[in-house]
């Protein structure tokens, strides 16, 4: 089977490198450019195309892949809002994902973002730098004894509890199907997550039915001072109501591992742009916000994990058979 390989990051390339050995029937062409309507017709030739969060696959593209031949497209991450999955059918293109390569790397990223922001890390580190040892500005809250709301525990939501659980949080959640395994976790309305939580961590999918969930309407439930992080899709949350809500001093601290907006952004060295939107730059000018650019996948142990199933995908599918729950429909 022939993959081209789109948007490859040095740590891609190691990463599928270092499995490669054991799928000796898979060709891999790594591309640093991204999937996008100009360069899906580079995939003439290939079964298959490798592509991840930030990749164009929409309608366009998606019939410019079938049109290529390409039978096969390989997600190398667990979300898919990015792929036009009609056009993947209609396209008779088979769509395998990476469900859950390493909850825990982005539960803790959940965590570290939630951590810093609260102790105001990214305050502290610099002010030392600058022989500035005043700790003014610097008071954050306790986690223990304080109420975690997790919305969504799936994999990485579940990660999420256990780990404030550990902090020795109460733990209350909100997902429409109960984890069994969670027996310390309380599970309530969406509306009672956000009206009693302390921090507030989303770990559902971007889905028609959840995008800005997080709007003025329910930014108006929650506590004052509470925190806020957001590992999981951008789109969940409202910008401008968020920033309105920052700006009306709601939150103690919000903590964005994604963001609406960031496709242009993401994985890409911009210093020398001038951006096209202002968002992130509203954004980092708030003291009590940090935003990473979607790095709570990155650890190694995440990355092993996703050039694994991915190639493992593939293999099953040149041999007539597909693992069900990879399955994108
Ligand atoms: P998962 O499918 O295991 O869990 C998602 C959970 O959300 C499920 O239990 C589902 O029932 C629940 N859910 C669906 N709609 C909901 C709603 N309206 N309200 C509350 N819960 C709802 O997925 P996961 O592996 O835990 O991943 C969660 C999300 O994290 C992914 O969709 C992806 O967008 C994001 N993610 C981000 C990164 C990153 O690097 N920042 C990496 C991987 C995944």
């Amino acid at each position: 089977m022939k993959i081209l390989f789109y948007d490859t990051k040095k740590y891609d390339k190691e990463s599928f490198d270092m499995v490669a050995p054991e799928f000796p029937d898979m060709e891999i062409d790594y591309l640093e450019t991204d999937l996008n309507k100009h360069t899906a017709r580079l995939a003439a030739g290939y079964d298959a195309i490798c592509a991840f969060v930030s990749s164009d696959v929409s309608e366009a593209v998606v019939n410019r892949l079938g049109e290529c031949g390409v039978k096969l497209i390989l997600m190398r991450c667990a979300g898919f809002n990015n792929v036009d999955l009609k056009a993947a059918a209609a396209n008779n293109i088979t769509v395998l994902r990476v469900p859950g390569y390493s909850p825990e790397a982005v539960a803790e990223h959940a965590m570290a973002l939630a951590l810093a922001v609260n102790r105001r890390i990214h305050k502290g580190y610099i002010k030392v730098r600058e022989n500035n040892f005043s700790l003014i500005g610097l008071t954050g809250t306790n986690f223990h004894g304080k109420v975690a709301g997790i919305v969504g525990t799936g994999k990485i939501g579940a990660a999420m509890c256990r780990i404030c659980h550990g902090f020795g949080m109460k733990v209350i959640a909100y997902d429409m199907y109960k984890n069994p395994d969670l027996d310390f976790v309380t599970y309530v309305s969406l509306d009672e997550v956000l009206k009693n939580s302390d921090l507030i961590s989303l770990h559902c999918p971007l889905l028609k039915g959840t995008y800005h969930m997080i709007n003025k309407d329910t930014i108006a439930m929650m506590k004052d001072n509470v925190i806020l992080v957001n590992t999981s899709r951008g789109a969940l949350i409202a910008t401008e109501d968020l920033i309105s809500g920052i700006r009306s001093k709601k939150f103690f601290g919000v903590g964005l591992d994604v963001y609406e907006e960031e496709t242009n952004n993401v994985f890409e060295n911009r210093e020398d742009d001038i951006l096209e939107t202002s968002i992130t730059a509203r954004l980092l000018s708030f003291p009590n916000v940090i935003v990473t650019s979607h790095q709570g996948f990155l650890t190694k142990e995440a990355l092993a994990a996703i050039s694994e199933t991915t190639l493992t995908n593939a293999r099953d599918f040149a041999a007539g058979k597909v693992n069900e729950a990879n399955l994108v429909k």
